[in-house]
Parts: structure tokens; C-alpha cells; sequence
């Protein structure tokens, strides 16, 4: 966990319960590989391609995503750094903005 965790984000983590899924998760004992040192305005795909990879062989990915824009439904705290469910902080702002999720660039 590097220190811009250590904000909202962290408090949300602290004050929701642990999901019984991420007992599951592919990405556990991977933080380095899931939260590269990338601009969370960073459009493109390759600075976050390590993190995707795990993600797309994740069995609780469907899970992980539904729970990450979760937490936009209840206003602050959002997991805004790092790669969860596949996708990047740059998605989901952009989700937050328009409940779409874009295409990331090459
Ligand atoms: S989908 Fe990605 S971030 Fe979510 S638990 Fe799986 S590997 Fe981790």
C-alpha cells in the first residue's frame, strides 16, 4: 500500500466489511503489479497491462467490479487508485461522470 492509499480509500476499505469473494482474488500478495506509479489520468492500457492480465485471469473479476463502482453509490471514499475488476482509475472516473465504462488507449 503506498501512501496516497492511505486517504479515503483506506478509510472505505477499514469501514466496509471484507467481501467473502476476495478470499478468491488472483491479485493477493500483487499490490506492486496492481497499483503501478501511473498518472490516475493515464489513458492508456500499456502502463497498467500487468495488473489487466491478472484481472482477466481472475475467477472473482465480475465480483471485484460490481464491488469497486460500489463504492461511487455512496459518495466519497472511492477506490480511485490501481487497477480493480480490470479496469483503471481512469475508467472509473469516467464512469463516475457518465456510467460508462471507456476503452482504454494503446
Ligand atoms: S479482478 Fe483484479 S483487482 Fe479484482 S480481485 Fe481479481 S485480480 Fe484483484
Amino acid at each position: 500500500m503506498n501512501r496516497r492509499m492511505l486517504g479515503n480509500d483506506a478509510l472505505t476499505l477499514v469501514f466496509r466489511p471484507r467481501p467473502a469473494w476476495m478470499a478468491d482474488a488472483a491479485c493477493a500478495g500483487a499490490t506492486e503489479v496492481m497499483y503501478p506509479a501511473v498518472r490516475e489520468s493515464d489513458r492508456r492500457r500499456a502502463p497498467y497491462q500487468a495488473a489487466l492480465d491478472v484481472c482477466a485471469a481472475c475467477p472473482v473479476r465480475a465480483e471485484c467490479l460490481a464491488e469497486v463502482l460500489s463504492y461511487d453509490d455512496i459518495g466519497g471514499g472511492t477506490i480511485r487508485h490501481g487497477v480493480w475488476g480490470g479496469t483503471t482509475p481512469w475508467q472509473r472516473s469516467v464512469w463516475r461522470r457518465t456510467g460508462q465504462l471507456p476503452e482504454l488507449e494503446c
